[in-house]
C-alpha cells in the first residue's frame, strides 16, 4: 500500500475506472434506495439503507483510498465527531481539546457529552504539546487550527499520547488527507468535514472519521446505524464528484492564498497577518489566511470591494472571508479567516489589490 498522498489520490480516481465493463457507467451510479430485495441468507451490506447502500458504499471506498484506511462517512463533520466521541467515551471519560479550535466540538463535549459523566478541559493549541496528558482518555487536536492557523506536531503528541495511554484524534478538515495524513503520522483516528475543500462546492454538508483500529471502527458504524447518522445517497453521490477534483482544486486554492499574502502583508491596512508555519507533517501550508482589519466595517468592506463572499464556512470553489469574532472565537471584530478559491491568479491578485487600495 502507498503511503505518498498523491499516488493515494491517483489511485482513488481509479477505484472505478480501473473496473469498468463495457457499457457500464463511467460515474458510480447515484442509487436511490432505501430498503433492498433480499435473499434466504442476505448480503448484511444490502438489506436496509440505514445500515449502508450502495452509493454510501462507493464514497467510503473512494474516501479509504484516499486516506489509506477505513473510513465511515457522516452526514456533516459535526455528525463524525458525534459518532466517534459516542463509539470510544463512556461515563468518566476525560478528553483534552483545544481552547482556540473550532467551536461547536467544544460545544459538543460540554453541552451534550458532560451530563453523560465526561469532562472537557481545554488548552490554546500553542501550548498543547506541552500539555500533562497523563489524566486525559483522549485529546482532540486540529492542525492547522482554526481560526489561530497555529500547527501543531501531530508525530510528537501521538508519541505523547501514547505514553499517557490516550486516544489522539486529529480534525484535519483544514488540510484533507491529501496534504497531511495524521494516521500516517501516529493518530488514532481522524475527523474531516467534508464539507469544506473535500467537497469544495459549497453545495452538501459531510463528514468521515478514519483510523486503522478496527475496533474501534465496528463500534462508530454500530453507532452510526443505531443513531441514524447515516448520510443519503444523494450527499455522497456529490461528494464523489467532488473528490475527483480535490487535487487540481487544492493546487490552485494554495497557490491563490500564497500569490496573495504578500499584498495583505505589505499594506498599511492590514495587521497580525495568519499562514501557518511550513512543518514538514503537510505538504502545504493551505488556502486559509487570517488578516485583522481596523475593525467590522472595514473587515466587511473589504471582501465587498474584493467580490468576496462573506461567509461563514471554508473550502469552496469561490474565495470568502469570515468575520470569526461574531461566532465568539477569542479573536479581534475586524479579523477575517480568508479562504481562497480557485479563480483565476492573476485577477484575484488584482481584485485583491484594488480592495486595499480604495479601503
Ligand atoms: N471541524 C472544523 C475544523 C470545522 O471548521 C468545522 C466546520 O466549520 C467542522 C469540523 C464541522 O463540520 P460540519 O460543518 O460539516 O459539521
Amino acid at each position: 500500500m502507498t503511503t505518498d498522498p498523491i499516488s493515494r489520490f491517483h489511485q482513488m480516481l481509479h477505484t472505478r475506472s480501473a473496473n469498468l465493463a463495457p457499457g457500464d457507467p463511467v460515474p458510480d451510479p447515484l442509487v436511490m434506495s432505501s430498503t433492498f430485495a433480499l435473499s434466504d441468507q442476505p448480503d448484511p451490506a444490502r438489506i436496509y439503507g440505514r445500515a449502508n447502500s450502495p452509493t454510501l458504499e462507493a464514497l467510503e471506498t473512494r474516501l479509504a483510498a484516499l486516506e489509506g484506511a477505513p473510513c465511515i462517512s457522516f452526514p456533516s463533520g459535526m455528525g463524525a465527531y458525534g459518532g466517534l466521541l459516542m463509539a470510544t467515551l463512556k461515563q468518566g471519560g476525560r478528553v483534552l481539546t483545544l481552547s482556540d479550535g473550532y467551536y461547536a466540538a467544544r460545544n459538543l463535549l460540554t453541552e451534550i457529552l458532560e451530563p453523560f459523566g465526561v469532562t472537557c478541559d481545554t488548552c490554546p493549541a500553542a501550548k498543547i504539546e506541552q500539555a500533562v496528558l497523563d489524566t486525559f482518555h483522549m485529546v482532540i487536536v486540529e492542525t492547522p487550527s482554526n481560526p489561530g492557523l497555529s500547527v501543531i506536531d501531530i508525530a510528537a503528541m501521538a508519541e505523547k499520547c501514547r505514553e499517557a495511554g490516550a486516544l489522539l484524534v486529529v480534525d484535519n478538515t483544514v488540510c484533507t488527507p491529501l496534504l497531511q495524513n495524521p494516521l500516517d503520522l501516529g493518530a488514532d483516528a481522524v475527523i474531516v468535514s467534508d464539507t469544506k475543500a473535500m467537497g469544495g462546492h459549497s453545495d452538501l454538508l459531510m463528514g468521515h472519521v478514519s483510523s486503522h483500529n478496527s475496533a474501534l471502527m465496528e463500534r462508530v458504524q454500530s453507532v452510526r446505524t443505531l443513531l441514524g447518522l447515516n448520510p443519503g445517497p444523494q450527499e455522497a453521490w456529490l461528494l464523489i464528484r467532488g473528490l475527483e477534483t480535490l487535487e487540481i482544486r487544492l493546487a490552485r486554492m494554495c497557490a491563490n492564498a500564497r500569490a496573495i499574502l504578500p499584498l495583505l502583508e505589505t499594506s498599511t491596512k492590514t495587521r497580525d497577518i495568519l499562514y501557518p508555519e511550513p512543518h514538514p507533517q503537510a505538504t502545504d501550508q493551505g488556502f486559509l489566511v487570517g488578516v485583522t482589519f481596523t475593525d467590522a466595517p472595514t473587515a466587511d468592506h473589504f471582501l465587498s470591494l474584493a467580490g468576496f463572499a462573506a461567509t461563514t464556512s471554508f473550502g469552496g470553489l469561490h474565495s470568502s472571508g469570515d468575520r470569526r469574532a461574531r461566532w465568539g472565537d477569542d479573536v479581534a471584530s475586524g479579523f477575517l479567516r480568508l479562504s481562497f478559491g480557485v479563480e483565476p491568479t492573476v485577477q484575484l491578485v488584482a481584485s485583491v489589490a484594488m480592495a486595499l487600495d480604495k479601503l
